[in-house]
């Protein structure tokens, strides 16, 4: 079965860019979207599922904004998932961030 759909699945940061760090439980964001962007592309893997994941970093390494871009563009992805777990600056606030960009007017956009 072909996969109509292509997605760039990018976990934030890497490498020398830890992202965010949790100092108090050691963990750095950079490790957290990996294992997040992985589990998404095994999810997305399904047979059962219409994409064709591609990752822009898939182990610890510094990839650059204009790296993950050039790997969306050598891949002509229709969608591109980048992947983040903000801090928050004080206690007592919770949530998720959702940005979702197109291009007006872009077919592929839609
Ligand atoms: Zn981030």
């Amino acid at each position: 079965m072909s996969r109509p759909y292509s997605l760039m699945i990018d976990p934030g940061h890497g490498g020398k860019d830890p992202g965010a760090v949790n100092k108090r439980l050691g963990e750095k964001e950079k490790d957290i979207v990996l294992e997040i962007g992985l589990l998404t592309r095994r999810y997305a893997m399904r047979e059962d599922y219409l994409y064709m994941p591609y990752m822009t970093r898939s182990c610890d390494k510094f990839v650059s904004l204009q790296g993950r871009c050039e790997k969306a563009k050598l891949y002509g992805v229709q969608a591109f998932l980048s992947i983040h777990t903000n801090a928050r600056p004080s206690r007592g606030k919770y949530g998720i961030e959702i940005e979702a960009w197109c291009f007006p007017g872009s077919k592929r956009g839609r």
